[in-house]
């Protein structure tokens, strides 16, 4: 996928926001302020100030509304729940270069709370990702006890764990040891 740095970056981003929901299985991920911070942090979110408990629950409910993205069983559905994200999130195009990066669009504004900043530039890059016609790579781990989401980059779209160190591997040890039953 053609992508620029910022488009890979905000699909991965998105990728472990929803994956602290304990709606993916496992415990709430985002239980604090610290755990918010940390996220912030590791995902290097930008211009964002003090967090406090009214960003947490607002991320929580932009996290639900990417996960139901993600988990859309039509693209019609998916566009329909990207679309009220959108529409109630303030998008403000600006043009940027940064460590060292090439020209390229920031969609967040610049006063941007947190959620803010999460729904626009994570909700553009999956709207950019449905135009381009790869809706189909947004995905829901085929391991029977992980419900985690991942955007599938392989060439031929052929992914179905969400990280092939931990549940593609057990999967392979599950379906070695089964065959060797056989
Ligand atoms: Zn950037
Ligand atoms: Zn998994």
């Amino acid at each position: 996928m053609p992508f620029g740095h910022d488009m890979v970056h905000s699909l991965a981003t998105v990728v472990e926001l929803v994956n602290t929901s304990p709606a993916t299985g496992g415990d709430e991920g985002l239980p604090g302020l610290a755990e918010l911070q940390a996220f912030v942090e590791s995902r290097e979110v930008s211009g964002i100030g003090k967090l406090t408990a009214r960003d947490l629950a607002q991320v929580r409910a932009v996290r639900e509304a990417f996960h139901r993205v993600f988990t859309a069983p039509d693209q019609p559905t998916a566009v329909h729940t990207l679309n009220s994200l959108l529409s109630s999130t303030r998008i403000t195009p600006r043009l940027t270069e940064h460590d060292g990066h090439p020209l390229h669009v920031h969609y967040f504004a610049a006063d941007s709370s947190l959620a803010e900043h999460l729904a626009a530039d994570c909700g553009v890059a999956l709207a950019l990702l449905l135009v381009e016609g790869e809706g189909e790579r947004l995905r829901t781990c085929s391991a029977p006890d992980c419900d985690h989401v991942f955007v599938d980059e392989s060439r031929n779209r052929s992914r179905v764990y969400c990280d092939s160190r931990t549940c593609g591997n057990r999967m392979h040890v599950a379906a070695y040891r089964a065959r060797r039953r056989a």
